[in-house]
């Protein structure tokens, strides 16, 4: 079976309440794959029907746009083509390469719930201030793993105030690293900051720390409209209306069942997403939608 996003009717419809409930019922149904449930579907990088690890073997790395080969094969595929190369050769033989992006955030591992600001050493930017003071004045002869005993976690920053991101807050703006550079990027809507100096002034000395706003509201407007941070297999339906949501999760379930399905790339799925989350594929048809792809194409 093909299955197609339908255009979603708002929930106060009749028509969109009634399109929910049969969802719904269907959903929590006996024979629906478990695996689209969850508001943060994980797929596993082989998955038949959504695919996203590069298919050289024990490449680690995900695919790229609408191909079955990560950036770096491509274009090495690209180049093995022009030169005569046969396709399953190239597969056969190019080798894997390991991933350069974690599939689960690094968190500060004394902390805990801070993320990770140096993430060879998975430590939050305040224990990555300590450990490099440390060596400055003691050397590295007490070694990491001593220091680290010494050490006691700090209080969290809570999770990115966005409104579906799953990240932690990077500092006490409430915005995880990605939020805050988009943030600055599009000139801080609503001018939230935090005070000059507001490590030295308040956090070094576990004050609570004061988030100014010139206008609050257009702050948490621009937080609401943000698109969550997508991590590599997973889709986050989070946010979502629950109609859209439920479409959803019903297109990918029916997409994966009957004899004729074809591969469709997270690669190319996660941008819709992205678009749903900002309401804009609720407006959309499906001749918005990259045409699906054979499972056997050739990249
Ligand atoms: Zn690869
Ligand atoms: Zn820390
Ligand atoms: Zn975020």
């Amino acid at each position: 079976m093909n299955a197609t996003i339908p255009l979603p009717m708002a929930e106060s419809d009749r028509a969109g309440r009634d399109r929910l409930e049969l969802l719904t019922t269907l959903i929590n149904g006996p024979s629906f794959d478990p695996l689209f449930c969850r508001d943060v579907i994980r797929i596993p990088s082989d998955h038949p029907v959504y695919p996203w690890q590069c298919v050289v073997a024990d490449c680690e790395r995900s695919r790229w746009a609408t191909g079955d080969l990560c950036a770096i094969h491509r274009a090495q595929w690209n180049k093995a083509k022009a030169a005569g190369t046969r396709r399953a050769a190239f597969v056969r033989s190019a080798l894997p390469l390991t991933r350069t992006v974690s599939l689960e955030p690094i968190i500060c591992r004394i902390c805990v719930h801070r993320p990770a600001f140096n993430r060879q050493l998975a430590l939050c930017h305040r224990h990555r201030n300590r450990w490099r003071a440390h060596v400055r004045t003691h050397g590295t002869k007490t070694g990491f793993e001593r220091w680290l005993k010494t050490q006691t976690p700090y209080p969290t920053y809570g999770e990115c105030r966005t409104g579906a991101c799953l990240e932690l807050a990077t500092s006490p703006l409430g915005l995880c690293v990605l939020h805050e550079d988009r943030y600055g990027d599009v000139g801080k809507p609503g001018g939230a900051t935090l005070p000059r100096g507001w490590f030295g002034s308040y956090e070094y000395h576990d004050k609570p720390v004061p988030v100014r706003y010139d206008d609050e509201s257009a702050f948490r407007r621009w937080c609401a409209a943000q698109v969550p941070v997508m991590r590599i297999g997973d889709l986050n339906l989070r946010g979502l209306r629950p109609l859209l949501r439920a479409e959803i999760r019903w297109g990918l379930h029916a997409h994966v069942q009957g004899e004729q399905r074809q591969a469709w790339e997270l690669p190319w799925l996660q941008p819709c997403w992205n678009s749903a989350t900002t309401d804009v594929l609720s407006r959309c048809s499906t001749s918005t939608l990259p045409a699906a792809r054979k499972t056997t194409s050739d990249g």
